[in-house]
């Protein structure tokens, strides 16, 4: 039997490939979310699955790098829609899969708001084929993954699959289609595993999929813990004191730490209706209407101005009505370069989900947070807070993760700068309804 090839499988291929048989998840587009990333690696094994059936090019041996939201669905979609021809070898660096969100029960995780306020933006489920779930804490959102996981793994993936964890040691040589590891073979049990043998060894692929994230979180010297781990910001401080805090950084890790620190039983999944009420599907039909006129990288700071006596006059003096009295918060916004000083409007350009910088506007509006655009060592002296009450929230190091992990570093670079700058691998579903099985 014979399969035609759809003409957008080989574009849409093109857009994850680094070099022939090595493709990259997301690692250079902006707007990472984790629902974003779980649609590219549809998109991926979807084009990927085609060209394999038309026999354009075989998938073969397949290696996935990384168990995170990403690999996790890579593997799980790659399971079911392709033939006993295909293995797959998982290699997760820490000692459980999906280790970054599992556990946070302080942080929540929605699959579309952060195209807020578009059509649909808040419907609560993903609605994949593969590894779906629904909004909620990132531990249960972590849970649902893992539980999804194991069905697939079951069903598809006996004979076929094997995983490592505890991987400290990877690296690929992408001319060779070779990685070196060392890391502990794992065993399936449900959605469970008990640990094998250690191993270290050079195995060859036919494909590499390289979904291991974006890198460390750049926390300058103050070792602020990353955003997925527990904390207590949004809590009330038990203390009589009123505690400083200084933010560092305008994406939307920062500009979510401010929201916690600065807004009174603060939770992002009710904070929406709470500000406006029964008004909000009026507000965001007209939200929607004026923002249909503006280009989708539009500073948003003078357009926030013009709706302030409108549209947000009724959720600024409900954010007003709950401000928090235990803390008082900067907000410094000179980065990591302190040599280009950021100016306070760039708060507000494409760098954070509108409804975050909506937040912040109004936050700004009833005075609720200073604002430092000096180098961090005196925004922090000035603003007289301890070390340990700064978050850094300055992004992830992706170059050194990279270059960390692909031995031939230097053949490759050039592809990962493409793809940052193109940003091609658009989270718009490819694959036609019905194409992954459900399990
Ligand atoms: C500050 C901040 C705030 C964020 N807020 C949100 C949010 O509110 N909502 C949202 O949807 N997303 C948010 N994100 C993005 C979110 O973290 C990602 O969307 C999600 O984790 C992407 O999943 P992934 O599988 O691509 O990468 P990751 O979750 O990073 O998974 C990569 C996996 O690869 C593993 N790995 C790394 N290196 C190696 C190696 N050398 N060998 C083997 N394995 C390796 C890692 O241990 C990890 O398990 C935020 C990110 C940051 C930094």
């Amino acid at each position: 039997m014979t399969f035609s090839l759809p003409p957008e499988a080989q574009d849409v291929v093109k857009t994850f490939t680094i070099k022939d048989g090595i493709y990259a998840i997301g690692v250079r587009e902006r707007g990472v979310t984790l629902y974003n990333q779980q649609v590219r690696a549809h998109n991926l094994v979807w084009a990927l699955s085609e060209l394999d059936r038309a026999g354009t090019r075989k998938l073969g041996r397949i290696a996935v790098i990384g168990a995170g939201a990403a690999g996790l669905t890579a593997t799980a979609a790659l399971l079911s829609c392709t033939t006993e021809e295909s293995s797959v070898m998982l290699f997760e660096k820490e000692w459980d899969l999906c280790p970054v969100q599992q556990g946070c029960d302080g942080r929540w995780l929605h699959p579309s708001l952060y195209a807020w306020p578009d059509w649909g933006s808040r419907a609560p489920s993903a609605s994949l084929p593969v590894l779906n779930w629904s909004e909620g804490r990132a531990s249960d959102v972590a849970r649902t993954l893992l539980s999804g996981f194991a069905n697939y793994r079951q069903i598809f993936g006996k004979q076929r699959f094997t995983a490592f964890v505890g991987v400290h040691h990877l690296q690929i040589k992408a001319e060779r289609k070779q990685i070196d590891f060392i890391g502990t073979n794992v065993v399936m049990k449900d959605a469970y595993f008990s640990q094998g043998d250690s191993e270290g060894g050079t195995e060859t692929f036919d494909t590499i999929i390289f979904a291991a994230g974006f890198g460390w979180e750049r926390t300058n010297k103050f070792k602020t813990p990353s955003y997925w781990r527990n904390e207590q910001l949004a809590q009330p401080n038990l203390s009589v004191d009123r505690s400083r805090y200084l933010v560092s950084g305008y994406g939307d890790g920062a500009l979510i730490d401010v929201c916690r620190l600065t807004i009174e039983r603060f939770r992002q999944d009710t904070i929406l209706y709470e500000l406006f009420g029964s008004d909000l599907e009026k507000t965001e039909d007209a939200l929607r209407q004026s923002l249909s006129g503006l280009a989708s990288d539009t500073n948003l700071l003078d357009f926030f101005g013009q709706i302030e006596e409108t549209l947000l006059r009724a959720p600024k003096a409900s954010l007003r009505n709950r401000l928090r009295k235990d803390s008082a918060v900067t907000l410094h916004i000179a980065g990591q370069d302190e040599k280009k000083p950021k100016d306070f409007r760039d708060i507000f350009g494409p760098t954070s989900s509108r409804l975050n910088r909506l937040l912040i506007y109004l936050l700004f509006r009833c005075g609720a947070i200073s604002i430092s655009r000096r180098p961090l060592a005196d925004a922090i002296s000035g603003a007289r807070v301890m070390p340990d009450h700064v978050l850094c929230r300055h992004g992830c190091d992706t170059e050194s993760h990279l270059e960390l992990i692909f031995d031939d570093y230097a053949n490759v670079k050039s592809e990962f700068t493409n793809m940052k700058k193109m940003q091609a691998q658009h989270p718009k579903r490819s694959w036609a309804p019905g194409y992954f099985p459900t399990c």
